[in-house]
């Protein structure tokens, strides 16, 4: 399988962006998705991860180290913190402050479906844990997260979501962040596991991570711990863990 690129800005809110590039299959292998079951599919892009990370991860190392990534926000070696969090929050902050508020303070009793949906993939990859100290306001936080693999250079998360992939940018900031400890510029690839559109369908989205997009994430996270945010009824409404109890999801 051969792939072509294309860049774009994605805004995450104010001046704050960060740069993904998507990944396209060429022509021949998109006709070859016709039809396909969602099974044998997922048996490709495996080989496809499999065959092209090296040449993925040489090819984006350039891209990644032209972005500015020092941040006085980050730090690898241990410093006292106020509470450990998942790096999943980060998903629930760019979808609304209060399904965040609500991970904050309710995370541990709620049973999270699309962590348990997302493992029984049959895409079996080595994960490991990681971890990065992250500043919010005054005080250090610990996030913990699991992405499903890392090679050299490259984060690799799967994902059962297609299209818009902007609640998933702050959390593959912040793996990015965590993989960079081990010495090298680091980008995340997320890759859907559902099969791509004939046409638009990326196959993976490579992000690449900057110093403002933490302290975007570090703003934002801040009135969630604050409680000082106003919250109103979304698109990710129908589908949250949180519409039960929920005032806006009516
Ligand atoms: S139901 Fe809607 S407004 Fe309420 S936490 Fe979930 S996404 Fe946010």
């Amino acid at each position: 399988m051969t792939y072509q690129m294309r860049k774009s800005e994605v805004k995450l809110g104010g001046s704050y962006a960060v740069t993904v590039y998507h990944i396209f299959q060429d022509q021949f292998t998109l006709e070859e998705y016709l039809g396909i079951d969602p099974s044998s599919y997922r048996k490709r892009l495996l080989e496809f991860l499999e065959k092209e990370i090296p040449q993925l991860s040489s090819q984006f190392r350039t891209l990644i180290s032209s972005e500015p990534l020092l941040s006085p926000r980050i730090k690898y070696r241990e410093v006292p913190y106020k509470s450990a969090l998942p790096a999943r929050i980060f998903d629930d902050l760019l979808v609304c402050k209060q399904r965040a508020y609500f991970s904050l303070s309710k995370a541990k009793a709620i049973f999270d479906l699309r962590m348990e949906f997302e493992k029984k993939q049959d895409i079996q990859l080595e994960s490991k844990q990681m971890e990065v100290f992250f500043k919010v306001g005054n005080y250090w936080y610990k996030i913990v997260g699991v992405p499903d693999y890392v090679y050299e250079n490259l984060v690799v998360e799967l994902t059962i979501t297609r299209g818009l992939i902007r609640h998933l940018l702050g959390r593959a900031v912040i793996y990015a962040y965590m993989c960079m400890r081990y010495g090298e510029p680091c980008g995340t690839l997320i890759v859907p596991t559902t099969i791509p559109g004939t046409e638009e369908g990326a196959i993976a989205h490579l992000v690449l991570p900057n110093s403002r997009a933490l302290d975007y994430l570090a703003e934002e996270l801040e009135k969630v711990i604050e409680g000082k945010f106003e919250a109103k009824r979304n698109n990710f409404c129908s589908s949250c863990l949180y519409k039960r109890q929920c005032q806006y999801s009516l």
